[in-house]
Order: C-alpha cells, then sequence, then structure tokens
C-alpha cells in the first residue's frame, strides 16, 4: 500500500514491528529515538570522532526522531549525511554547535520573543489584532535550526506547556478582556503533540469567544510524524471551525505517500474546506535552488496547499553557518520563479526581525525607496539594512551561504 512506504523502507532496527504498530502516533513518539547510546545502536558505524562531537551536542541541545523520520534518511556507507536534505535537518551533529560567529546562538540574544510581549506564558501578543497561542514547548521531532531554541531545544531552559497551572486560564481572561485580537494561532513547540481530547479543549474554549474570528493551527507533524492526523482531530477541526491549517515543511522529500495521505484526510472526513497553507523555511543546501524550491511550491499547490510564506533561516540559532544563505539569494530565486511560473506558488519572503516581521522586495528595489533593504557590513559579518513596520531603520545580520 503506497501510503506506508516508510514501514517498506523502516530502519532494520524496527524490523519486528507491525504496521498497525508503524502507523499509529502514539507508538512512534513512545519509540522516537532521544539519546546517544539508541543512535549508536541504530548507526553502529559512528565513528569514536563523530560520537564524541555528539555527545558534546547533548549536552546542550536535544533532539528527537521518530522511527517515520528515520526511514526517510539517505545514507552512506550506512550513515546519514548532512548532504541528504531530511537528515541535514534532523539529525544532531556537532558541527550544529554554536560557534563564536557573530550571529550563533548564545542562548540569550534571540530573534523574536520578548517578555513583554507575553501577557501569560502562552500568549504571544506582538502584533495589534493577532496573537500566537504556544500551548506546548515540545514538539513530535525536532528541527536543528530551531527559531524557537531556547524553547524548544536548549536544554538548559525550562519547558512551558499547557498544563502549567493557572496559565490556560489567564490566557483565556486575555484574549476576554482585548477583543480587538481576532485572530489565534496555536503553535508551540508543535501544537499537534497534544492529544485530541486537550485541542478540543483549547478550541471550544477559544470558539466561546466571540472576538475570535480566525484559528489557525501551525504544525510541521506531516514531516515528523504524518499518522499524527486521524478522524477525530478532522472532526474536531470541523466542529470548532478551525479556519486554516499551515504546514512547515521545506523540501519535496518530505511529501511522501504518509504526507499526502494525512492532507487527504480532511476531504475524506467531510472538512475539506478548511484552508491548507505552507510555510516554508529558507536553508541552505535544503531549498536553496531555484529548481529545489520551485520543485517544492508546485507539489505543494499540486496537492492544494498554499505556500504563504518563505521564512529566511535566522540567526541566533544552531547551525547558522550551516542553514543561513544570503538574502540576496532568495531574491533571485524567488524572482527567477515568479517571473516564469504561476503566480500561485509564490509566497512572501520574510525576515522574521526581532522587531517584527519584514517582507521582503523581490524586484525594482532601489536605494531611493526607503521601504527597500541595503547591505552593509558589521564587524565583517554581512548585514540586510532596512525600515521595519514600526517604521524604525534596523539591521539585521545576513546569512553566509
Ligand atoms: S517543529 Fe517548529 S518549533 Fe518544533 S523544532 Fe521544528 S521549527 Fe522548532
Amino acid at each position: 500500500m503506497e501510503a506506508i512506504k516508510s514501514h517498506d523502507h523502516r530502519h532494520v532496527f524496527y524490523r519486528n514491528v507491525r504496521i498497525e504498530q508503524w502507523t499509529d502516533w502514539v507508538w512512534q513518539q513512545k519509540f522516537a529515538i532521544r539519546t546517544l547510546k539508541d543512535l549508536v545502536q541504530l548507526y553502529p558505524g559512528l565513528s569514536q570522532e563523530r560520537q564524541t562531537g555528539l555527545a558534546e551536542y547533548l549536552q546542550r541541545f536535544r533532539f528527537q526522531l521518530t522511527p517515520y523520520l528515520i526511514s526517510q534518511f539517505k545514507c552512506e556507507s550506512g550513515l546519514p549525511t548532512l548532504s541528504d536534505p531530511i537528515a541535514r535537518q534532523f539529525f544532531p551533529d556537532a558541527a550544529l554547535l554554536p560557534s563564536d560567529a557573530a550571529d550563533a546562538f548564545h542562548g540569550y540574544h534571540e530573534n523574536w520573543e520578548h517578555s513583554e510581549e507575553f501577557p501569560t506564558q502562552l500568549l504571544h501578543h506582538k502584533y495589534a489584532y493577532k496573537a500566537l497561542l504556544d500551548v506546548t514547548d515540545t514538539c513530535l521531532a525536532y528541527c536543528s535550526y530551531c527559531f524557537k531554541v531556547a524553547r524548544t531545544l536548549d536544554m538548559e531552559k525550562e519547558k512551558n506547556g499547557f498544563n502549567k497551572s493557572g496559565e490556560w486560564q489567564n490566557t483565556l481572561v486575555y484574549l476576554r478582556d482585548h477583543p480587538e485580537i481576532n485572530e489565534v494561532i496555536l503553535s508551540g513547540g508543535d501544537p499537534m503533540i497534544l492529544s485530541n481530547s486537550k485541542l478540543a479543549q483549547v478550541l471550544k474554549a477559544l470558539r466561546e469567544i466571540e472576538s475570535i474570528k480566525i484559528i489557525r493551527i501551525h504544525t510541521r507533524c506531516l514531516s515528523h510524524n504524518p499518522f499524527r492526523f486521524d478522524e477525530e482531530f478532522i472532526t474536531l477541526c470541523k466542529t470548532h471551525d478551525v479556519t486554516a491549517i499551515v504546514f512547515h515543511v521545506a523540501c519535496t522529500e518530505e511529501i511522501t505517500p504518509e504526507f499526502k495521505a494525512a492532507v487527504a484526510l480532511f476531504d475524506r472526513y467531510g472538512y475539506g474546506s478548511i484552508l491548507k497553507c505552507a510555510q516554508i523555511p529558507f536553508l541552505h543546501d535544503v531549498n536553496d535552488s531555484t529548481e529545489k524550491l520551485r520543485q517544492l511550491l508546485l507539489l505543494l499547490v499540486q496537492i492544494k496547499i498554499i505556500p504563504i510564506h518563505l521564512f529566511h533561516a535566522m540567526p541566533f540559532t544552531p547551525g547558522v553557518n550551516l542553514f543561513r544563505p544570503k538574502v540576496e539569494k532568495g531574491r533571485k530565486i524567488l524572482s527567477e520563479i515568479r517571473r516564469h511560473d504561476s503566480s500561485l506558488i509564490i509566497p512572501m519572503y520574510e525576515i522574521v526581525h526581532q522587531t517584527g516581521k519584514y517582507e521582503i522586495p523581490i524586484d525594482g528595489t532601489t536605494e531611493s525607496d526607503s521601504n527597500s533593504l541595503h547591505y552593509g557590513d558589521l564587524d565583517g559579518h554581512p548585514t540586510v539594512e532596512f525600515t521595519n513596520y514600526l517604521g524604525k531603520k534596523v539591521i539585521y545580520l545576513d546569512g553566509c551561504a
């Protein structure tokens, strides 16, 4: 059966796993790999040098690989390599450790989240009319370049979540007291790590607040564990009128038969009218070529998912030297695609800066345009300078690849 191809390609470590277990999302989470010992069992060929590097990595950051994700790795000599776009995003490696580069993660300087923007531990209220509801700091697997690293990957940081006492009730009070918020985005971590009953509790409470018109769910679960979607989840989306589901996806290799089968469940269980969108991190050697990005955008639209955002890989994240292309590279690629391809496949290209998102102009930027971006240099590091939505000139550390 095409929809469970990953079972045919499962690692020998899982050779006795039955198909019913393999396709059970809870089983996938229970048997996710999280320790060096388990990695060495899976990949006995890991050199001592690589194991030492991994041990160092694991003192600093978490990793988590579901058996499904492991089945997607293309290996060389039996080992996942950073040249495979899937392994590159998810397999831990010492090369991801913070360096002394100006844009390396150091645990205190980050892109996006500031304590004064959090009226409760769960709610990120940055823009006037919408708010992010971070129902968990946990994900079904972890992306090495995570832009929320301080909450998801960093071993030194305590995790928050929906269960923390009082925070959920305080969040509902804040949302009721702020009727200007018309959109709530369920985010995390990954909200799909919650059970259906917990999600139903969240959605029901949000739908009881009349001023909230739009509810979005953001998830990477179809790349990490596509068996998470089921009839009950689709039904609760329909019952609580979830407006949109936004998939985080980076390369065509992630769009497996299992991924497509999970997306098709919305049609099968009577909620095909939900808006299906994608946001794409722009990552070096994963999708930073015209052809790779074009193929991904086309494939998404073919399966009725509209790509809405291409996010430039962020500074102050692990592996910045591996993952961050130059902004100019993204502009050239998107300009090329925009000139020749369907307008349905063109996402907004954005920088996420700590003062807010900035849409990168694709064509026709001139030095005289006050909204345009300018390239610069800060102590030898390339920068992009632009005027943010508050009218302030800001500097963003550019990638180097
Ligand atoms: S799923 Fe999102 S929050 Fe979780 S590790 Fe990946 S990028 Fe970070």
